[in-house]
């Protein structure tokens, strides 16, 4: 478990809606749900939902901490926002599914194994380490996410759309190196740790 301690947990355990409100993007929102399905309903991903939006938001009042954080759920939103324009409520259900991993991936309650998991790990790194997302390094670490064996065989299958992409001018063979990210790495870091910091915050305010 990282930077939330065994006593804050066991206190929030008995009401997993305010913590939810206190630690999740937009969880204060979670409470206007009337369970009218229309975010399910319009969700494309609809029929894989192990929970789909509106029955996590049912699990988080009910208490069902343990069954939420667990869930791989939420690790499956592809921030297509369909469900938010349709919302008659206006929650922000897309920014409540990535609170709901990050906050999941903070205390360390969510699934090891997921692609989706993996994938958002190697793009953050990514991103943040420079301010710009390397394509070409992106790429390579999502194709051997899985083991060199399998990163060989999908670069070979990937082959033809990478030579389609060079010929088109789409992607720039010498990517890998010639990336150089943001002018101002030291900015970027100082946001990144202020935000950490107001996240640290806001979770400590709530504890007192
Ligand atoms: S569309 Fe909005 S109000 Fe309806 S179930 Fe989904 S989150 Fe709740
Ligand atoms: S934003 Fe996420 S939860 Fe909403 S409809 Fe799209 S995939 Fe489904």
């Amino acid at each position: 478990m990282s930077d939330m301690n065994a006593a804050t947990v066991t206190r929030y355990r008995d009401d997993f809606l305010k913590e939810v409100e206190a630690n999740v993007e937009e969880g204060d929102w979670v409470k206007m749900c009337m369970q009218c399905g229309v975010c399910s309903g319009s969700c494309p991903l609809g029929p894989h939902w192990e929970h789909p939006p509106q029955e996590l938001f049912m699990m988080i009042r009910a208490n069902k901490r343990e069954e939420v954080l667990s869930s791989a759920s939420m690790w499956y939103c592809t921030s297509c926002y369909n469900c938010l324009v349709r919302c008659p409520r206006e929650v922000p259900i897309t920014h409540i599914m990535h609170g709901l991993a990050h906050y999941a991936e903070r205390l360390g309650l969510a699934p090891k194994e997921l692609p989706t998991r993996k994938f958002s790990k190697i793009f953050w790194k990514n991103l943040s380490s420079s301010g710009h997302a390397n394509e070409t390094s992106l790429a390579l670490k999502l194709y051997f996410m899985n083991g060199f064996g399998e990163g060989i065989k999908k670069a070979i299958e990937m082959l033809p759309v990478g030579l389609g992409m060079l010929r088109a001018k789409r992607m720039n063979p010498f990517g890998l190196f010639a990336h150089k990210g943001c002018t101002d790495k030291k900015g970027l870091n100082a946001i990144l740790d202020k935000a950490r910091e107001i996240e640290l915050a806001k979770a400590a305010k709530y504890q007192a």
